[in-house]
C-alpha cells in the first residue's frame, strides 16, 4: 500500500483508491532534464508517481502496475489486462476509485473501451501528462492529483478523463492538441466539469448511460473470444478509388487474415467518395460490417448515406472499438 503523507483539502474519507500504472508520458523519463520531447514514455513505475501527491485525509492508496508501455502501442491485450484489474478492484467493497495513469496518444480509446465493457457505477478516472516526469516543470503530478480530487467527488462515476484540470467524460474526450498541456477536448458535448484545488465544478450531469451492465458477464466474454474481431478505419478523401479496402479484401482471399469490420472516416455528414464507396459495398457484400463516421472533429453523422445501415456520433478510432464490441457479441 502507498502511503501519500500529504493530505489535500476537501472531504475526509474512509475508503480506498486504487491506481493502476499503464504507462504513457505521465511515466516518461528523458536523458537530458527539461527535454519535452526526445523522453521515453512508460519508464517510471506507477508507485513512484505517487510520491508527493497530496490525497484526502483518511484515504488508503493501493496501486498496481498492469502495462509499461507507450499507449502509441495500445493493444487488446492490454486492455483486456486493464479492464480485470479495473473490474477486479471495483468489485471490492472497501475501494471507492480506481484511478489510472495512462499515455495520452490513445487514452480515448481506453476510456471509451472500460465504459462500455464495465459501465462502473464508481469512478474511473484516467490521469496522464503531457510532459515527462523529467521535465523544468512536469504536468503529471498535478493532473494526478486532480484525478485524486475527481474521484473522491460525490456522485463521480463511470469512467472520465483528467488533464489540465478538466474533466472529460469517455464519450466525447478526444486529443486535440499534438503538445498543448490542455491537449483534450470534448466536442459539442463540452467538457463535464473543472477540477481546481481539489473542488469538482460541474457544467452538465454525470452521464446517466447504461449503467446496468453486468460487467463480469462482459468480461467473461471478453475473456473467452477466441480472437479479436479484426476492424480497420479507412478515411474517405479526394481521388479516393478504394485501393486500400480491395487490397484487405485481396489479403482475406488468400487467408492471411479474417476482415470483419470496416469504419469509414466519411467526408461531412458520412459522404464518402464514389470509389471508396463501391469497394465498401463489395467488403459489405462479402459480409464485412461497415459503419459511417466522420473525419470532422465535430458534429454527428445524423443520417448515413444510402446503402449503410447505420451512422454514429462517435469519432472513426471509438467507432471502431464500439464496432469490435458489438461484433464480439457486446453492444447496447
Ligand atoms: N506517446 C505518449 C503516450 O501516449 C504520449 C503521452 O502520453 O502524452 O504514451
Amino acid at each position: 500500500m502507498f502511503d501519500s503523507k500529504n493530505v489535500a483539502d476537501g472531504p475526509i474519507s474512509s475508503g480506498c483508491t486504487v491506481v493502476l500504472g499503464m504507462g504513457g508520458t505521465i511515466a516518461g523519463r528523458a536523458t537530458q532534464v527539461g527535454d519535452r520531447v526526445g523522453y521515453v514514455a512508460g519508464q517510471v513505475p506507477v508507485n513512484d508517481l505517487l510520491l508527493g501527491i497530496p490525497t484526502a485525509q483518511g484515504l488508503r492508496v493501493e496501486s498496481e502496475q498492469v502495462a509499461q508501455i507507450d499507449s502509441k502501442d495500445m493493444g487488446h491485450r492490454h486492455w483486456l489486462a486493464l479492464a480485470e484489474r479495473v473490474a477486479h478492484h471495483l468489485a471490492r467493497q472497501d475501494v471507492d476509485a480506481v484511478v489510472i495513469t495512462h499515455g495520452t496518444d490513445t487514452a480515448e480509446e481506453t476510456a471509451f473501451f472500460l465504459q462500455s465493457v464495465l459501465r462502473p457505477s464508481k469512478p474511473v478516472v484516467i490521469a496522464c501528462a503531457m510532459r515527462p516526469v523529467t521535465a523544468l516543470v512536469p504536468d503529471g503530478p498535478q493532473n494526478l492529483s486532480d484525478a485524486f480530487s475527481v474521484a473522491q467527488h460525490p456522485g463521480a462515476h463511470g469512467v472520465v478523463l483528467v488533464c489540465a484540470g478538466w474533466i472529460h467524460a469517455a464519450h466525447d474526450v478526444a486529443k486535440v492538441h499534438t503538445t498543448d498541456l490542455n491537449a483534450f477536448d470534448s466536442g459539442d458535448a463540452g467538457a463535464l466539469g473543472r477540477v481546481m484545488q481539489h473542488r469538482v465544478s460541474c457544467f452538465r450531469s454525470w452521464p446517466q448511460e447504461g449503467l446496468a451492465i453486468d460487467a463480469q458477464a462482459a468480461m467473461a466474454q471478453l475473456r473467452s473470444a477466441e480472437r479479436w474481431p479484426r476492424v480497420e478505419v479507412v478515411v474517405s478523401h479526394t481521388d479516393n478509388d478504394g485501393a486500400l479496402v480491395k487490397a484487405l479484401l485481396a489479403q482475406q482471399a488468400l487467408g492471411a487474415y479474417a476482415l470483419d469490420g470496416l469504419v469509414v472516416a466519411g467526408t461531412g455528414n458520412g459522404t464518402i467518395h464514389e470509389g471508396l464507396q463501391a469497394a465498401l459495398l463489395e467488403a459489405q457484400a462479402q459480409g464485412v460490417k461497415v459503419l459511417v463516421s466522420s473525419r470532422c472533429a465535430r458534429g454527428h453523422v445524423r443520417q448515413a448515406p444510402g446503402d449503410w445501415p447505420e451512422g454514429t456520433d462517435l469519432s472513426p478510432v471509438k467507432a471502431r472499438v464500439a464496432l469490435t464490441l458489438a461484433l464480439l457479441g457486446l453492444s447496447d
